[in-house]
């Protein structure tokens, strides 16, 4: 067994309270002693370069938790300090410039979630000029890889282009674009999608033409070809607040209040404050079923997708829509529709570009 990537939910507290937030709120903290269990627990399994990240709620809820998880891992040796292994998804609130000097001097990749023009009315008012203050400065730091990632709603499908232009203008070199799939998007929202994508294919397209860099990661070609696999469970963990192991935090969230179904069971590790030698044994059986995701097992209404010829460049997260009672192998015909979206104007993007294969990914 090998660990590639562990995240440690440290709360499930939040200072915003975000339209299209898939988490339920709660005040739970991650203790030392349980975060200082999981590692030493998890500890043969992770290699030099697992990526650690830090996830909530807000994890700078639990900034102290966070410095000292980093100042143990390293102590052990885990994390040499010339590595950029460390992860963190903030929405940057609590970024001061002591929070900012420990992400530099520990060479942290941040991804900040920011809205761009809708960031006011989706995330927090009052909270656009502040969020572009604290960019600002990240921008400036050496070693903190940064990074945004932006989630639009039907009703703020209009505000794509220009909120991408903005970030874009903040000099942030890696702008992740998502789209709320926790509602349905009708028709009209559709098709404004579709305008939208086209227009930030242009501006991308413009932007490179200009600097010879490419932002917007959804225009990046990937390396990997073939059928996407949903890293959930395989060698990607996650641990909560309270020690219990998933492959992903949406299957946790996901998974709330139906303890009592066979389908939890074969997703929930179990507590990495309880495990003994069998977690071996437990691990491989639970992980083989977190492999079922893959893009050609998916199906929508009228057909399977492995008979679709978009299959090798399409990508659906499992737990991340609604309505939430859909078997989890299902894909609503509005994502379906979104993909298609998606994927043609990748596909545009690298025709004018040349690039490699367009394929849709998750930053997860
Ligand atoms: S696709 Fe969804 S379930 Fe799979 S790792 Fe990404 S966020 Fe988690
Ligand atoms: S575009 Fe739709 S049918 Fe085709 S692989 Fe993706 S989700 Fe399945």
């Amino acid at each position: 067994m090998k660990i590639i990537s562990l995240i440690l939910i440290l709360t499930e507290d939040c200072n915003f309270r975000c339209k299209y937030c898939y988490q339920t709120r709660d005040n739970r903290y991650m203790n030392w002693e349980t975060a200082k269990q999981t590692l030493d627990f998890l500890s043969p399994a992770m290699k030099k370069n697992t990526g650690i990240t830090f996830s909530g709620g807000e994890p700078f809820l639990a900034f102290p938790l966070m410095k000292k998880v980093v100042s143990y891992l390293k102590s052990k040796n885990r994390a040499p300090a010339k590595s950029k292994k460390f992860s963190v998804s903030t929405n940057g609130s609590f970024l001061d410039n002591e929070a900012l000097d420990f992400l530099d001097q520990n060479r942290f990749r941040v991804e900040l979630s920011f809205d761009g023009r809708s960031q006011n009315r989706a995330r927090r008012k009052n909270s656009f000029a502040k969020t572009v203050a604290v960019i600002k400065k990240i921008v400036e730091r050496k070693h903190i890889s940064f990074g945004t990632n932006s989630t639009f709603t039907p009703a703020a499908v209009t505000t794509i282009c220009k909120s991408i232009e903005c970030i874009i203008s903040l000099g942030v070199r890696k702008i992740s674009v998502s789209l709320d799939l926790t509602r349905r998007w009708n028709r009209p929202s559709l098709t404004k999608l579709a305008g939208e994508m086209s227009g930030l294919r242009e501006l991308t397209l413009q932007h490179y033409r200009k600097t010879g860099a490419i932002p917007v990661t959804l225009f990046r070609a990937e390396k990997e070809k073939g059928i996407w696999q949903c890293p959930a469970g395989s060698n990607h963990l996650t641990v909560t607040p309270s020690g219990e192991i998933w492959g992903c935090p949406t299957f946790y969230e996901y998974f709330k209040g139906k303890a009592a179904t066979p389908a939890y069971r074969e997703f929930y590790f179990g507590k990495s404050t309880g495990f003994t030698e069998d977690f071996e044994k437990m691990y491989r059986k639970i992980s083989s079923h977190y492999r079922r995701f893959r893009m050609d097992n998916y199906y929508t209404t009228d057909s399977r997708c492995f008979l679709c010829p978009l299959v090798e460049k399409c990508g659906v997260c499992p737990v991340l829509r609604k309505p939430s009672n859909h078997p989890l192998l299902y894909v609503p015909p509005y994502i379906c529709e979104i993909n298609k979206i998606l994927i043609d104007e990748m596909e545009n993007f690298a025709r004018e570009l040349k690039t490699g294969q367009p394929f849709i990914s998750f930053s997860c």
